[in-house]
């Protein structure tokens, strides 16, 4: 059946082909663009855009702008895919993953949000659109293992599925889950984008407003660094440090990216690391601000996951309380906040 989109669908779904041409039908470049009207608001849209994913708190979250009144004129509706791309524009000029990581995640919920309320016809044109196929109640084990290779919910491990003739059997809703996965895993493949120096430096002012939005968020999150709550792994990577004993190349990583995150500084992250037996101070310095994203192509990265951690024989689960996550920030911020219930899994870049 043919499926005919309008013109709020391409607000919807912004990464749809036929979105980006109908953004492209005044053939203007980027620099015209922003320089225009419409496009000065496009960006502080775009930067909006980038607060609300930082906003966003993962699956559980995933109706954030349900509801949400879509423009209905051809200009509102231009501003809001605009805003889409240019919001991947500025995460890819901050280089940072974390960050790419939260945008390409609320606008999988988003997109999937809207998508719900689709007749089956637009659902299944928009899943495929995204290579995802919504009519099959089993994937080929192959396939299942590309798709949910970044979830990391126990009941996805292929363990813990059920398996006929090769193939994974799926419930309907949790096929639904794959294709939001799909649409975030392929939104995240595309990025970062290859944006011109100069373009980025034109932006420079933008990014830099959502760099900071970003580090008060962590701040927010993860408040003054308290090593009570760190979880048991990244205590036993401290520890081993503090007694002199020599860590994995993989264990650093690990230890820095996490350290950085929660906010310590690099000065204090390099203080940790002078009880090493093999402490060099200017490679500890390299390697820390290179984590941290302050050398090299400026890139920061994110602690591991549990299942990264697992991986790497760095896991050192030893309470109940890691039973409940599916990453070591997510253990930190529950310990941290001191709530009595459970903690939410939430997903982390891994
Ligand atoms: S389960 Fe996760 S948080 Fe707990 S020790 Fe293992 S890696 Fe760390």
């Amino acid at each position: 059946m043919r499926v005919s989109l309008d013109t709020k669908d391409f607000a919807k779904y912004p990464f749809l082909k036929e979105s980006q041409q109908f953004m492209l039908q005044n053939h203007e470049s980027v620099d015209t663009f922003l320089h225009s009207s419409p496009g000065k608001v496009a960006v502080r849209y775009a930067v909006d855009r980038i607060r609300r994913a930082l906003s966003h708190q993962g699956p559980a979250g995933a109706g954030d702008d349900e509801g949400q009144t879509l423009p209905s004129d051809n200009l509102g509706i231009r501003l809001e895919v605009s805003s889409y791309a240019l919001s991947r524009i500025l995460v890819s000029c901050a280089k940072d993953r974390a960050l790419i990581d939260r945008l390409t995640r609320y606008e999988a919920a988003r997109a999937f949000s809207f998508l719900e309320n689709e007749d089956e016809p637009k659902r299944n044109y928009i899943a495929r659109q995204v290579g995802f196929t919504l009519e099959q109640s089993s994937f080929p084990v192959s396939r299942y293992v590309e798709v949910t290779a970044g979830m990391r919910e126990e009941r996805w491990r292929l363990i813990n599925r059920e398996i006929h003739e090769g193939r994974v059997m799926l419930e309907p809703l949790e096929t639904e889950e794959l294709l939001k996965e799909q649409i975030r895993v392929t939104l995240h493949s595309q990025l970062p984008l290859e944006v011109p120096a100069s373009l980025c430096s034109d932006l420079a002012p933008y990014v830099s407003r959502v760099q900071e939005t970003f580090q008060q968020r962590m701040i927010e999150d993860y408040g003054e660094v308290d090593e009570s709550c760190f979880p048991p792994c990244m205590q036993a990577l401290a520890s081993a440090l503090s007694e002199g004993m020599n860590i994995t190349h993989s264990g650093r990583f690990a230890l820095t990216a996490f350290l950085h995150n929660i906010g310590m500084d690099s000065t204090q992250i390099i203080e940790l690391y002078c009880r090493a037996p093999d402490f060099d101070v200017s490679k500890t310095q390299y390697q820390v601000e290179h984590i941290s994203g302050r050398g090299g192509a400026g890139t920061e990265y994110t602690a591991p996951s549990c299942a990264a951690m697992r991986t790497l024989g760095l896991c050192a689960k030893s309470e109940g309380a890691c039973e409940k996550v599916n990453h070591p920030l997510n253990y930190y911020r529950y310990r941290k906040k001191g709530r009595g219930t459970a903690p939410q899994k939430k997903e982390l870049p891994s």
